[in-house]
């Protein structure tokens, strides 16, 4: 490997950029997790990812991948054989109903293209048939990683509430919680799945789950076994800052920063319009090159990657390979059944308008590199629209 001098890019839909005072904030001496430093921290904490998650419900962090969340969600509020609705919208939301099923439940899959998000109509359709209320729980994962592709959550909370059913329902926001505006609470969500290393611009190593008065009522009564993921211990615990296990307590630091970032000193709308406007500019520059975007539905089009269909159908393992031993830019890969068909910008977190060119940038000159078929002008495309945006908000600067 030869020297690669300056920043390396890290565009894949995460683990995303940390921000250099995250990072400090991490590399400090690790506390007394018993002791009042620490309680301080972890109220503080607490308190704002609520904000974050838009829930006045507790949000129970786990040191664990987002994986451990996805667990968590399930073993607290399911018994044994329980039936459990989750829809295919891609790699993400197959290994979620994989797992449910390795934990002895009845997932039942509404399949799909991977293109589209999950079918608010089909899901009202198969829980107006469910008579004897067997379904437990409705899974839909936010934004799916591995496609670009979210789904209309509120619209599949309406969808419950028509069929008039009471399954608990379930979100993964592990790559759009701070990123795409998600409200726990006002979209009736029961648990909310996260993690530390997207949005949140932590590294890896944090899971959340945001827990709804009726989810914990579920967990009174569930028969799954849990130790480690028990909600009730950490919730008990976490009400005067302590947790009942050693925490981990340097990500914690980090999340402090991270969350006074998101939500006092940018705002998580303003979060939210940052990324919108970031992806818009992602698609320009794809539509620019004359490729496609892999989401086949624009109002499901994601705020936090944008995943590339490869000319001719093949190609992205070596495409992706000229771009980082030229660039020193990693893209995401194509998931499963997108190996070699898809790439994917990830351009969420820690992001600025320069960053996005020279992603764009590497993209395009890797394009030419790897002889993929293509046209010039992604990046001029992109730098339009950044520009135009821009120059209007001076405009409304100005005139406010
Ligand atoms: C990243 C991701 C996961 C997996 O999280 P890990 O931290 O790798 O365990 C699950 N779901 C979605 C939507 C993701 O983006």
């Amino acid at each position: 490997m030869t020297h690669q001098s300056g920043r390396h890019f890290l565009q894949i839909p995460g683990p995303t950029n940390v921000p250099d005072r995250v990072l400090r904030a991490i590399d400090n001496a690790t506390v007394d997790h018993r002791g009042p430093e620490f309680q301080r921290m972890s109220r503080e904490v607490l308190a704002g990812l609520k904000e974050v998650f838009r829930t006045r419900s507790p949000v129970v962090v786990f040191p664990a991948s987002g994986t451990g969340a996805w667990e968590a969600a399930l073993v607290n509020t399911l018994s044994p054989g329980d039936r459990v609705l989750m829809v295919e919208t891609g790699h993400f939301a197959t290994l979620w109903q994989n797992m449910a099923q390795k934990l002895g439940l009845a997932p039942e899959f509404i399949k799909g293209d991977w293109r589209h998000g999950a079918d608010p109509a089909a899901i009202e359709a198969r829980l107006a048939e469910d008579a004897k209320r067997e379904i437990k729980a409705v899974c839909v994962v936010h934004n799916e990683t591995s496609t670009g592709v979210t789904s209309r959550i509120a619209e599949v909370r309406k969808a419950i509430d028509r069929a008039g059913h009471p399954a608990l329902f379930m979100v993964d926001t592990i790559s759009s919680l701070a990123s795409i505006d998600y409200r726990h609470d006002e979209w009736g969500v029961d648990v909310t799945v996260a993690g530390s290393q997207k949005g949140l611009m932590l590294p890896p190593g944090l899971s959340f789950n945001a827990v709804s008065g009726k989810a914990l009522a579920a967990a009174k009564g569930a028969k799954l076994p849990r130790s480690y993921w028990n909600w009730e211990e950490m919730i008990a615990a976490n009400r005067d800052g302590w947790f009942p296990y050693t925490p981990a307590t340097n990500l914690l630091y980090g999340l402090r920063v991270a969350l006074r970032m998101l939500l006092e000193e940018e705002g998580l709308e303003n979060v939210f319009r940052r990324h919108d406007r970031h992806a818009e500019a992602a698609r320009r520059a794809v539509r620019a090159w004359g490729l496609e975007i892999f989401c086949a539905s624009p109002a499901e089009y994601s705020g936090s990657l944008t995943a590339v269909l490869m000319p001719g159908g093949a190609g992205e393992i070596e495409f992706r390979r000229v771009v980082l031993e030229h660039f020193n830019l990693s893209l995401g890969s194509g998931l499963s059944r997108l190996r070699d068909k898809v790439f994917r910008i990830g351009h969420l977190g820690d992001f600025n308008d320069l960053m996005l060119c020279g992603t764009l940038c590497g993209i395009e000159m890797g394009l030419a590199l790897a002889g993929v078929p293509h046209r010039k002008g992604g990046v001029a495309a992109a730098m339009d629209y950044l520009a135009g945006g821009a120059a209007a908000g001076e405009k409304a600067r100005a005139a406010a």
